[in-house]
């Protein structure tokens, strides 16, 4: 029987402060606590009844996996090889702050076999990033850029975010052009979440930047593919495609989700649960089953190809109206969001489809 082939998230949940608008789960940093914490890691990966898949993709996500030290790094990288046989994956992702690299640490993250970084640069205005808590200035981001593609990084993804007050459609397009000059091959172009007490014109210029940004990362050269995704021709983040094509990934971590034999699994987030669970041989997770014409319609409609129409047949007459108003397109049988109504893809979900 040919073996299957998954995708693998890993989460290291430390960052060195909480960002006021991050939903991820995190931790405050501290060197034994994530010292632990990676012991686990490895326990659950040897504990994994899945370790006769074939890893293709590694996404390390956090979180703030850029403060493992380089010996952390090793043995994660020694533990997969020695539990996933063989070991043949070919895209293998870090997250990282651009204010904890250095050019000793990014070889070392290349030398144990990453070969793509995503920085959380987020903006090229110092004023900005204050307005994000964020511990690092505009130059510091440039410099992560250079210094991860001169230790031989040759995929680079940088985030940018957007709706931030201060930002402009104009300055948002400006600094996405700037991108095209450096060694960026992806973009995730993210709209920072509204809360409830924002207004509808705090809405409307969160849109704009959005659609200005767009359009300059595709002057730029980067085709969008997802929602927030671009990328330059061949580059696409193959990891991240597996959700949205609804293929199967494993979770490892506190809170790391996976979907493997029609199951979407969910570690718990809850730290001392996670440990105890680990400690006792029986990680503490829950398993849901969703439909398939679900969860493609929620992960594929994030996707420019968008999803196959025969596996909608059922639900084309509740969607009839979202086509008649050209929300929606139908091309090449293929179910797909208008470029231009992107942004409501969450209101198209929550009412026609959740
Ligand atoms: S560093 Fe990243 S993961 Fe950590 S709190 Fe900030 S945004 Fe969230």
């Amino acid at each position: 029987m040919t073996k299957r082939d998954i995708g693998l998230y890993i989460h290291f949940p430390y960052c060195r402060r909480h960002c006021r608008y991050c939903h991820f789960t995190t931790a405050r940093y501290c060197s034994a606590g994530s010292e632990d914490y990676l012991k686990l890691l490895g326990r659950e990966i040897e504990l994994s009844e899945h370790r006769d898949l074939v890893v293709r993709t590694v996404y390390l996500g956090g979180g703030s996996p850029s403060l493992m030290s380089l010996r952390q790094l090793e043995a994660l990288a020694q533990t997969l090889k020695r539990c996933f046989r063989p070991w043949v994956a070919e895209e293998v992702t870090i997250e990282a702050n651009p204010e904890d690299l250095s050019p000793e640490w990014l070889r070392g993250a290349v030398r144990n076999g990453f070969n793509r970084i995503s920085i959380g640069v987020q903006s090229l205005d110092n004023h900005v990033l204050r307005c994000l808590g964020r511990n690092h200035s505009a130059d510091t981001g440039l410099k992560s850029i250079s210094q991860a593609a001169d230790a031989g990084f040759f995929n680079i993804n940088v985030d940018f975010m957007l709706g931030i007050p201060g930002q402009t459609p104009t300055n948002v397009a400006q600094q996405v052009r700037f991108l095209k000059e450096l060694p960026v091959t992806h973009l995730s172009i993210y709209l920072l979440e509204l809360t409830p007490e924002d207004t509808r014109s705090h809405e409307k210029s969160g849109q704009q930047m959005y659609l200005a940004a767009r359009d300059a990362a595709e002057d730029a050269g980067y085709h969008r593919y997802e929602v927030s995704s671009f990328a330059r021709p061949g580059l696409e983040c193959r990891h991240n495609l597996t959700y949205w094509r609804n293929r199967e990934y494993m979770g490892i971590g506190l809170s790391a989700a996976g979907f493997l034999d029609g199951m979407d699994i969910r570690n718990t987030r809850n730290m001392l649960r996670y440990v105890r669970g680990i400690q006792a041989g029986r990680p503490v997770r829950t398993r849901r089953r969703i439909s398939e014409q679900q969860r493609r319609l929620v992960t594929g409609l994030r996707l420019v190809e968008g999803v196959p129409l025969s596996i909608l047949q059922s639900r084309l007459t509740d969607l009839q109206p979202l086509l008649e108003a050209g929300i929606l397109l139908i091309h090449r049988n293929r179910l797909s969001v208008a470029p231009d109504s992107v942004l409501m893809l969450n209101e198209i979900l929550g009412r026609y489809v959740l």
